[in-house]
């Protein structure tokens, strides 16, 4: 098929006679053979995005062009069959019919193209057969597991080989031990001239990316005074897959950085000690947090905008500490009433994504 090119898409919803817009001016570029994966928190516009690449809503503006076919440009014929032949889309729920069995249910898009019975249900078996369903072929969806009927639906949405596969949150019914075959199928599906692009605020899918969009709901996070956080030994400071806004530097105790895989299990990446910093990745890339802090001993930490962490590591080597008020994170804090930072700086986010469109 080629790249994938998004330029200037802009989509705006009609709200009680309000626009909404809900994606504002982005730009992608992904090669042929990559796995992209869309994050953010929800109501952010990862299904929009999918919506809009595979041809079902016309944005408001831009240009999507999917190897030589500019998708923005079709007519409703040039929609039909860019969506045929082009996209294969696996949908949260899986939309598996639940009087076929999984082998019929692979035939369907095989049927609506005009194969035969034989040879569709010759391909059906090899690709159940491929995703590891082999035994599994006349069983109808209602007696196949999440992870069974996702990768029913995966093979269903490649059975006609189209070399741009969406999947929007594959993983978001699935147990842990399922979401590692989920994962490495789908990125295994993405190579030669296929792309695949799945949206999700599944953290556990982003070391399988080649390429990273992050729909954050507003493109200038608030700049704010550095706060002084306070953490028990043995609390957690944030925590895997939630989003925060802050950037930690140690003044006191040792925290464990620690990140939980797709099979569940939980590795230590670090312990961090004084003058070392926490959780700068994610708020200067503006994606959910990658791994979670817990605090081994009683630790003191400041938390800084990423605007002030970038002031801070010019100004001071990152040692100095600026004037700040303090958070409790035991005892709480009459304004930050929370044990869990990831949780404030969520709301925070989700009401710049809701409020300032
Ligand atoms: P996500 O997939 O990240 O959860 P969506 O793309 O589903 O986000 O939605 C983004 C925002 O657009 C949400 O606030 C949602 O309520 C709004 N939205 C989605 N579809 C429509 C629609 N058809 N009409 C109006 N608003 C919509």
């Amino acid at each position: 098929m080629g790249d994938l090119r998004i330029k200037d898409l802009v989509v705006e919803y009609s709200n009680g006679g309000e626009a909404v817009r809900v994606i504002d001016g982005l730009d992608l570029e992904v090669t042929a053979g990559s796995l992209v994966v869309v994050s953010g928190p929800s109501g952010c516009g990862k299904t929009t995005l999918l919506s809009c690449i595979s041809g079902i809503l016309s944005p408001t503006d831009g240009r999507i062009q999917a190897g030589d076919i500019d998708v923005t440009s079709l007519d409703r014929r040039g929609l039909t069959a860019y969506r045929r032949r082009t996209v294969g889309i696996v949908f949260q729920s899986f939309n598996l019919v639940a009087s076929l069995t999984a082998l019929e249910n692979v035939m369907v898009p095989l049927w609506a193209a005009g194969w035969s019975r034989r040879a569709a249900r010759e391909r059906a078996a090899e690709l159940l057969t491929g995703v590891g369903l082999r035994d599994r072929m006349t069983h109808r969806p209602g007696h196949l597991s999440g992870g069974q009927q996702e990768r029913v639906a995966v093979a269903r949405a490649i059975a006609l080989d189209p070399p741009l596969i969406l999947a929007d949150e594959p993983t978001a019914h699935l147990d842990y031990v399922q979401v590692e075959g989920v994962l490495q199928m789908l990125r295994k599906l993405a190579s030669g001239e296929r792309i695949v692009v799945v949206a999700t605020h599944d953290t556990r899918i982003l070391p399988f990316a080649d390429h990273v969009v992050s729909l954050m709901p507003d493109s200038t996070p608030i700049d704010r005074e550095p706060v002084t956080v306070r953490v028990p030994s043995g609390s957690v400071l944030f925590e895997q897959g939630s989003v925060g806004d802050l950037i930690y530097v140690v003044a006191e105790g040792e925290l464990e950085v620690v990140r939980e895989s797709a099979d569940g299990a939980e590795e230590l990446l670090k312990v961090a000690i004084p003058g070392d910093y926490l959780g700068e990745i994610e708020p200067l890339l503006r994606i959910a947090r990658w791994a979670t802090v817990r605090a081994s001993t009683d630790a003191i930490l400041t938390g800084y905008t990423a605007q002030a962490f970038r002031r801070l590591l010019k100004t001071s080597n990152g040692r100095h500490f600026f004037e700040h008020h303090e958070i409790d994170i035991e005892q709480g804090d009459p304004e930050h009433d929370h044990r869990d930072l990831g949780a404030v700086a969520l709301q925070t986010e989700e009401r710049r994504c809701h409020g300032s469109r």
